[in-house]
């Protein structure tokens, strides 16, 4: 539902825009031309006094109705907040709706398992997920043909692209390579580039570390200057360590944020909900259903999900992982709970050791030999 289909509709007279920018308790509030242009598009508001006492808070991407413009001071007051479509939490944005997942294509080598991770991370936001594969200028075209179809069928047409040469490869029917230029935007209206991938939409680059991600955040938003090769592009520019986080707006329309989005990815979804993370085992769903429907796609019979597809033992691995979070968090809980339960009158304590939940206990070969501190820190690490 777009905003604008609410019950009430809203008066031609209201200004609305977004949050591109939140810092103390002043927003900058970018307006919507629609009917009647305002005779400024940027301004810097406050919060009415009666949100803060809702306690509604205002992010980045919020869209908001602007009251009491000033245009000479370019000021404003910031009096609703639609509710939101998608929130985000790292970085702290609304209303993201694509993740640009960036890997290099070599440079670091391009790794099916840690491609994997953080595809499924970006699916599990349920945010729209576009693959970008950088870097292509270092490999041949066999290399990146061969890469191409692999991605297929995985259920991705990712975008081949060298962000140093501003360059994107795109391939024929013929199987020829054609190089045209990343960043003209004369190419945004063709499907598949990047450009137009990007239109209209507001979105959150992510990816690993030396990818390029800084690289092509500079090349689309020449004003900003993130510090390329860096450890951490924000801090590079001398900010503060909390993480901030703007929305720039494209040329060809939609908005980017300055800040990579999350760069651990941690597998710590509902072991059920894993599946439909993988395009290509969800696809196997429309050809008919697993006898069981608490099926984990394992050794079930009649399972339709497990089979013949290359991911197939990377969503087991990954399952394990699931499960094994999973667990490590229900036994966490199961500790604090007994140590409570077990404390008898007089003050004596009894402790007595708790299984871990039987659930999924049966094939999680994992747990055994990690600890929860083990499970956080491979899967909380950030940055
Ligand atoms: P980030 O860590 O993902 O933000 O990556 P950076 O933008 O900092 O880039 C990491 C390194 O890769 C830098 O040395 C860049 O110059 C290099 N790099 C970026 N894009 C390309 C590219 O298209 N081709 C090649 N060969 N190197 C690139
Ligand atoms: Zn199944």
């Amino acid at each position: 539902m777009s905003l604008r289909e609410t019950n009430d509709p809203l008066p031609m007279t209201e200004l609305i825009g977004t949050v591109v920018a939140v810092q103390a308790n002043f927003y900058q509030v970018q307006l919507e031309v629609q009917t009647i242009s305002p005779p400024e598009t940027m301004l810097l508001c406050t919060r009415r006094s009666l949100l803060k006492k809702m306690g509604q808070q205002v992010m980045v991407g919020d869209q908001v109705v602007v009251v009491e413009p000033d245009w000479l001071g370019k000021r404003g007051a910031i009096a609703q907040v639609f509710p939101r479509k998608t929130e985000l939490s790292r970085p702290p944005i609304a209303n993201a709706n694509q993740i640009l997942l960036v890997f290099a294509i070599a440079e670091p080598q391009l790794e099916a398992t840690a491609l994997s991770r953080f595809l499924v991370k970006a699916e599990s936001t349920g945010l729209e997920v576009c693959l970008g594969l950088n870097k292509c200028d270092l490999v041949s075209t066999d290399e990146l043909l061969q890469w191409r179809d692999r991605l297929l069928n995985w259920g991705y047409q990712a975008i081949f692209m060298s962000v140093s040469q501003g360059l994107e490869y795109t391939i024929n029917s013929d199987h020829q390579i054609l190089q045209k230029s990343l960043f003209q935007t004369e190419n945004y209206f063709e499907e598949k580039t990047l450009l137009h991938q990007l239109q209209n939409k507001t979105t959150v680059i992510s990816g690993p570390s030396g990818v390029g991600k800084s690289s092509l955040i500079n090349q689309l938003i020449p004003s900003i200057n993130l510090r390329v090769g860096s450890v951490s592009g924000k801090l590079g520019r001398g900010r503060h360590t909390t993480r901030h986080v703007e929305l720039f707006q494209l040329p060809t329309g939609g908005l980017l944020a300055d800040t990579p989005g999350f760069n651990q990815p941690e597998l710590e979804c509902e072991p059920q909900e894993l599946v439909n993370y993988f395009p290509e085992a969800k696809h196997r769903f429309q050809q008919g259903s697993c006898q069981f429907s608490d099926c984990l796609h394992r050794d079930e019979p009649n399972c339709i999900v497990r089979g013949d597809w290359e991911r197939y033992p990377i969503y087991l691995d990954f399952l394990d992982a699931a499960i094994a979070y999973q667990e490590a968090l229900q036994q966490q809980r199961d500790v604090e709970t007994n140590v409570k339960s077990k404390m008898k009158s007089g003050g004596k304590q009894q402790l007595e050791p708790k299984l871990a939940s039987k659930k999924y206990r049966r094939s999680s070969r994992r747990f055994q030999h990690q600890t929860l501190q083990d499970l956080c820190e491979d899967f909380n690490e950030e940055e």
